[in-house]
């Protein structure tokens, strides 16, 4: 299947030639005939699968098909509504990307920054709009903007905007727009919460649903390593130093644990930036900047600040902390690997977070490889985990580099696991 036969506009294809996208993702080839003619759409995807494109491309081509018609030029014809600023940038990034032979415009609103310029764009008028919810809400309730023109709503990460506790302004966000428009409702998970309110949202709908597995953590090489909470900084430091030209995305559960890692790395004279939400927008956007163009090495991130980083060389994840929720672990390998290229996953486990790790395992429907042993493993670890000598099912990322180095890491194994036994002695430090 080519962009070509999907029947896309001229334009469109120029673009996204440019781009380099040769076949569309399951998720595009799925999405894009349903919204060619007309229907609403329920997507069971998350970020990482082409879904920007999947709900972009037909949006830009109905828009771009009547343009000859309107007399609506330059109002807010779609509405594209996303959880975090990162992910709205991104997707008006795109959307500027794939709709730059067009003459379409669009613009981005977002909270943590003054309105003001986010209001000139809008009486300069745009055709689509790409927002998060509380900010939208907001120059919707000041008279800012019209949904008077609106044809098209997308919904994306709906999950993710119920855990921010955006399900309120959502709500009154649907409250205000026309009856007849077409609809895209995207999430990750379909917890029952979010069934309401696609029921709520949608007409008649067809549903597209692309698994995590199939999406992502297939195309990732994966590994976990067995490590004590207070080795976890000691383990990172290794794994980084052994791939100094690697981009590297790590992740923390939290904000203040973000800070304590880039503070761990920076001692060990490894630079690293952290972006969480009290981070200032400013420094969020630089941060990711520097990341981007490498200038940045290692990006500690939370997994809300997460959300829209989209970098192509992204070659390795680190999971510093395991989430809780298992779905969190497909979207942070999702940030490596992207639509066509492969990535590095490596995840740290301590022993509260087993648990974790199989629930993650039940629902990617595959074991994480262990990886061979480390020079720090702590005494608790060392005596608990009897699974820690079974041999990865995959081929060892680490060993693909560092096959010398690991061996005489086993060789040294006994030593090091004395010299931690003699450290921890006297109970487990947490
Ligand atoms: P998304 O899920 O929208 O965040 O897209 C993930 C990544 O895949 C982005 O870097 C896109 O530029 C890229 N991408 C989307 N569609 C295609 C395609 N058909 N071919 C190649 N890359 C794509």
């Amino acid at each position: 299947m080519t962009f070509k036969q999907l029947g896309l506009a001229e334009p469109i294809l120029k673009a996204l030639q440019a781009e380099g996208y040769e076949n569309p993702t399951p998720i595009q080839e799925q999405a894009i005939p349903i919204l060619l003619k007309g229907k609403d759409l329920l997507g069971v995807a998350q970020t990482g699968t082409g879904k920007t494109a999947a709900f972009g491309i037909p949006i830009l081509h109905h828009l771009y098909e009547g343009i000859s018609l309107r007399q609506n030029k330059r109002k807010v014809k779609a509405l594209i509504v996303t959880p975090t600023r990162e992910l709205a940038i991104q997707i008006g990034e795109s959307l500027t990307a794939y709709g730059k032979h067009t003459g379409l415009r669009n613009t981005v609103i977002f909270g943590g920054v003054k309105q003001g310029q986010q209001v000139r764009a809008l009486q300069n008028g745009v055709d689509i709009l790409i927002a998060t919810p509380g900010r939208l809400l907001d120059l919707m309730n000041q008279g800012y903007i019209s949904f008077r023109d609106l044809e098209f709503v997308v919904l994306d990460e709906a999950d993710q905007m119920l855990d921010m506790g955006f399900i309120h302004d959502i709500k009154k966000i649907i409250a205000k727009l026309p009856p007849k428009r077409q609809s895209l409702f995207f999430s990750a998970t379909m917890p029952n919460t979010i069934v309401e309110l696609s029921r709520k949202m949608l007409g008649d709908f067809e549903r597209v649903t692309i698994k995590p597995q199939q999406a992502t953590a297939e195309k990732v090489e994966q590994g976990v390593y067995f490590v004590s909470k207070q080795n976890k900084p000691k383990l990172l430091v290794h794994l980084l130093n052994e791939r100094p030209e690697d981009s590297v995305l790590v992740f923390s559960r939290t904000k203040h644990g973000a800070n304590k890692i880039v503070k761990k790395l920076g001692q060990a004279d490894i630079r690293a930036a952290a972006i969480h939400g009290n981070k200032s927008q400013t420094a969020r956007q630089k941060a990711l900047g520097d990341f981007k163009d490498g200038k940045l090495k290692v990006l500690v991130a939370t997994d809300i600040a997460a959300r829209g980083i989209d970098v192509e060389e992204l070659s390795l994840v680190v999971n510093y902390d395991l989430p809780n929720v298992s779905e969190t672990y497909v979207h942070r390998i999702g940030r490596t690997g992207r639509a066509s290229a492969s990535g590095i996953a490596l995840s740290f486990c301590d022993r509260e977070e087993r648990p974790y790790l199989r629930d993650i395992e039940k629902l990617i429907r595959q074991e994480v490889p262990r990886m061979p042993e480390h020079p720090f493993v702590g005494d608790d670890q060392a005596q608990s985990e009897p699974e820690q000598h079974r041999s990865p099912r995959k081929q060892n990322p680490s060993n693909n580099r560092n096959g010398n180095r690991n061996n005489n890491r086993n060789r040294n194994r006994n030593k090091n696991r004395n010299r931690n036994r003699n450290q921890n002695k006297g109970g487990n430090k947490k």
